[in-house]
């Protein structure tokens, strides 16, 4: 079931676009159900969590951490999380780095856009990311390395609004490549669409889709 769901998946997808199997609440059994089927990126959003599953699995799986992250829990997956794709404060972008320094690594990160229209999600504006590229302390970090932006679109029906959405976090992405990553090739990352809305981010111009309950099913 989850092998054919995730081959279902992947056969909507280019080439150049990463899936991101979000197996929150979703037991260790299912995680190795994707791992037997060749699959080897995960995503969480719960830092106790994932550290419990890195722990228990398999250490060739790439582990993304998907959702808000607290500034003291940094330091618990520092050692091994390939990607973090929700960073939204200058303070913990520092803190990211003081970790991944203390474990001798550089850790990938995104920058966590607010594009949708709730007030409750997380994520920067253009402004507040300018000013954060723009900052003496990001200028002076060695461990961190950003390799694109991350977004949510309001969870609407309204397909329209969802495309805007991804659109607008498409020409913050390229704006921000010119003005500050011109001569970098790491920024290339735009992670947008969940289950919910994949096709229409592919169709953006996402390069990395966060999907959960169209391959391991409900979280109840
Ligand atoms: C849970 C979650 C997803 C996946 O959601 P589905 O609707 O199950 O595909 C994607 N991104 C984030 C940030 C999440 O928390």
């Amino acid at each position: 079931m989850i092998a054919a769901n995730l081959q279902a998946v992947r056969s909507t997808l280019s080439d150049g676009v990463k899936l991101i199997a979000v197996s929150k609440t979703h037991p260790n059994e299912a995680i190795m159900e994707a791992y037997q089927a060749g699959h080897r990126v995960f995503g969480e959003n719960k830092v106790q969590e994932m550290t419990d599953k890195y722990n228990d699995l398999p250490k060739d799986i790439e582990w993304h951490l998907i959702g808000h992250l607290q500034t003291n829990k940094v330091k618990y997956i520092a050692p091994f999380v390939s990607l973090i794709h929700a960073v939204d404060s200058l303070k913990l972008l520092m803190e990211i780095n003081k970790q991944a320094a203390k474990n001798n690594r550089v850790i990938d990160c995104l920058l966590q856009l607010h594009v949708a229209q709730e007030e409750t999600k997380f994520g920067m504006d253009g402004e507040e990311v300018i000013q954060l590229l723009n900052s003496h302390e990001y200028k002076d970090m060695q461990h961190i390395r950003i390799v694109g932006v991350m977004a949510m679109a309001t969870n609407t029906s309204n397909e329209d609004q969802i495309r805007i959405e991804f659109r607008s976090v498409k020409q913050i992405f390229h704006d921000l490549k010119r003005d500050f990553f011109a001569t970098s090739d790491h920024f290339r990352e735009i992670s947008t669409g969940m289950s919910s809305d994949y096709l229409i981010a592919k169709e953006e111009g996402s390069t990395m889709i966060r999907v959960g309950s169209s391959i391991f099913g409900s979280r109840g």
